[in-house]
């Protein structure tokens, strides 16, 4: 009986602030490339968790433009504004485990790396509205995984971070909390992402542990910077990509990727999502002099 090869699920997971720009087009492509070259499932997730952040309209525009580049997904897009009870279960356990502990803390009475250094936790009877939650980080608790871009990434979590937020003050679930439950969820075994996330996967891996949950094999690609040498991002107004120009936003993205280039023959966008499909290889993509 033939061996059934392991199934490949990978995902993207853009926060609908603002449309699709080159950075994210370059992280989409290659999540997606990633998925396809390995006949995996590719999703998309919406990271609608964070209204106040929101642009209306945002997450169409995105889905519009991922299918203007080929990037078709499998399944039924997930959307994190509908995942509320599937945040409360995680914190409902997190709690029973003795982990969680208000914090009122401000910007002003923070810690180094925004943690609350141990003020809350001794004294919860005290703490006042509006309070956080965070989750407990033990001084020695080290994460070590192998990323598949950056290679070997360790974390001393403990004694860098300590303790993180898992539900902000506004009763929002953190960032963290809801890529962890929802990797989970979806069985995401691939996440290929920028490296501009690399610092949250301990903290997601840490989740995951507490939660009992399988991680997924992470890669980090690098971050596209623009040409004032900042990150492009919705915040810096990276202009948002042009439907009819497609193929050379593809081609460009590709050649960030240092993927070969898709001969001048493959003319339409589905001809060089093709060849990139089978020519991906994850090995090309080089390590950025910029990552945190
Ligand atoms: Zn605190």
């Amino acid at each position: 009986m033939a061996e059934l090869a392991p199934t490949y699920r990978g995902r993207f997971a853009p926060s609908p602030t603002g449309p699709l720009h080159m950075g994210s087009l370059v992280a989409a492509l290659a999540s997606f490339l990633d998925a396809r070259h390995h006949q995996g499932t590719w999703l998309v997730r919406i990271d609608d968790i964070d209204p106040p952040r929101e642009q209306a309209g945002a997450a169409r525009l995105i889905l519009d433009s991922l299918q203007q580049h080929g990037l078709y997904w499998n399944e039924t897009i997930l959307w994190q504004s509908t995942r509320t009870a599937a945040y409360q279960q995680a914190l409902t356990k997190l709690e029973a485990a003795g982990l969680l502990f208000h914090c009122d803390c401000t910007r002003a009475t923070l810690g180094a790396n925004g943690s609350c250094n141990g003020r809350c936790e001794p004294r919860q009877s005290s703490v006042s509205a509006p309070r956080a939650l965070r989750v407990m980080v033990p001084p020695d608790t080290r994460i070590k995984f192998i990323d598949g871009i950056q290679g070997s990434c360790k974390y001393d979590l403990g004694n860098t971070i300590h303790d993180f937020v898992v539900q902000r003050k506004d009763k929002l679930p953190a960032y963290q909390l809801a890529a962890a439950v929802d990797d989970t969820h979806q069985k995401i075994t691939h996440v290929v992402r920028g490296a501009d996330l690399l610092d949250s996967t301990p903290r997601q891996l840490y989740l995951m542990d507490k939660l009992g949950s399988t991680s997924p094999h992470y890669a980090h690609i690098p971050v596209l910077l623009g040409n004032d040498g900042q990150k492009l991002s919705k915040q810096n107004h990276a202009p948002a990509l042009a439907a009819d120009k497609a193929s050379v936003n593809l081609r460009e993205a590709l050649g960030f990727l240092n993927q070969p280039s898709p001969p001048q023959a493959a003319k339409t966008v589905t001809a060089i999502v093709d060849f990139a499909i089978r020519h991906w290889s994850i090995d090309r993509v080089l390590m950025a002099d910029d990552t945190p």
